[in-house]
């Protein structure tokens, strides 16, 4: 089950990657975007990491992981991380743990929230091309039975997937759209810092 303690330790590993790996994540968007990804990305997740009061629920939690997303790591990509644990959070309720279903239904209005929030459509190459792809996955191996391990796995593959596929795309929305056509050919740093997101979940989940 998805407890607070696999929450909490979900955003651990999520910002020791980001802290890793942000020099990956300033170079794809230096190429496309302003360089800023890593730096705003390694920032909000060390603030969510460094938190001395934990929620006593995942809402409470989501919710407190959120809205520190939201207020520390700026850029386009801040409330829309944010939003994700906001609206994941309000889905999960005040329970202590989440069930394989419950998770589910907390991926997709996490999902839901950014594609509000963003208004980016699939193919627009952003994040939400590697974020809906590994919701969907969730979600499809959730209504097989399959265990949660299992389908933070799929997740986790739609996300590298999704990631992959943005190369070739054309950007439609944020920074990366002022390009045009040199836009073409590179990753997008969101996509990017989405699997590692899913890495993480899967680490935790262990
Ligand atoms: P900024 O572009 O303001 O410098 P970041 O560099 O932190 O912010 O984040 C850039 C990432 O945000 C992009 O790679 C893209 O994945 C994501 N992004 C930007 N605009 C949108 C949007 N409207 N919807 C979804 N994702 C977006
Ligand atoms: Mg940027
Ligand atoms: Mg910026």
């Amino acid at each position: 089950a998805l407890s607070i303690e696999v929450l909490v330790d979900w955003l651990a590993r999520f910002a020791a990657r980001v802290a890793r790996d942000r020099v990956e994540l300033t170079e794809l968007d230096t190429a496309i975007g302003d360089g800023d990804h890593g730096a705003n990305l390694a920032r909000g997740t060390a603030a969510v990491a460094d938190r001395s009061e934990h929620g006593d629920t995942v809402e409470a939690e989501a919710k407190s992981i959120g809205m520190t997303l939201v207020t520390t790591v700026g850029g386009a990509s801040g409330p829309l991380f944010g939003t994700f644990f906001l609206r994941f959070g309000v889905a999960a309720g005040p329970v202590t743990s989440l069930d394989t279903r419950g998770v589910a239904l907390a991926l997709r209005a996490g999902l839901d929230g950014v594609v509000e929030r963003g208004r980016a459509e699939r193919g627009d190459k952003t994040l939400v091309d590697a974020l809906a792809p590994a919701v969907d996955a969730f979600e499809e191996r959730a209504a097989a039975g399959d265990d949660l391990d299992s389908c933070a796995s799929a997740a986790r593959e739609a996300a590298r997937r999704g990631r992959d596929e943005t190369a070739p795309l054309l950007a439609r929305k944020g920074r990366a759209s002022y390009l045009g056509e040199r836009s073409i050919g590179h990753v997008d740093p969101g996509a990017q810092s989405t699997t590692y997101l899913f890495d993480a979940l899967v680490d935790a989940l262990r």
